[in-house]
């Protein structure tokens, strides 16, 4: 059983209020087998949303800020929280994440400029599931491997 990002699932949750859908995910849903979650609507926020990304203070401290400037940090954590409690509550130990998502995105995110630019790291919720043991693919490994669906 894994956790999914609902996005990936064919779930318009997007910041853009569309989905992208993955066919691996999609199947894994309809057989029973994945959950769909998504951090973001679950911490409230809307879709369509303004797009947001990952600062990472001085400190190591992450930040998420929207492209208007607002500080959604409270709101990401405790998306990625609440999606922790239901993959422990399920008893689930492997998920498939969107890539670089401030959210979901899993070794690789955008860099918080805004402009398209990617670095390692990881979003708020992958590093959670990481943190407590949850193994993190994203869409492009799970199309890789051929254990799917
Ligand atoms: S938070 Fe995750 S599941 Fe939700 S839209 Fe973003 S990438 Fe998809």
């Amino acid at each position: 059983m894994y956790v999914v990002s609902s996005c990936l699932a064919g779930i318009p949750c997007r910041y853009d209020g569309k989905s992208c859908a993955n066919k691996v995910v999609v199947e894994l849903v309809k057989q029973g087998k994945a959950v769909p979650v998504c951090p973001e609507q679950l911490a409230g926020l809307p879709a369509p949303r303004p797009c947001c990304e990952i600062l990472a203070e001085q400190s190591g401290k992450k930040r998420v800020m929207n492209a208007d400037g607002k500080d959604l940090t409270k709101e990401f954590v405790d998306g990625a929280q609440k999606a922790l409690r239901i993959a422990k509550e399920k008893g689930i130990t492997k998920a498939i994440l969107k890539s670089k998502s401030p959210s979901c995105g899993c070794g690789c995110i955008y860099d918080g400029t805004f402009s398209g630019k990617t670095i390692a790291g990881n979003g708020i919720t992958a590093e959670l599931f990481l943190e407590n043991g949850i193994e993190v693919l994203t869409e492009n490994e799970a199309d890789k491997q051929k254990a799917f669906p």
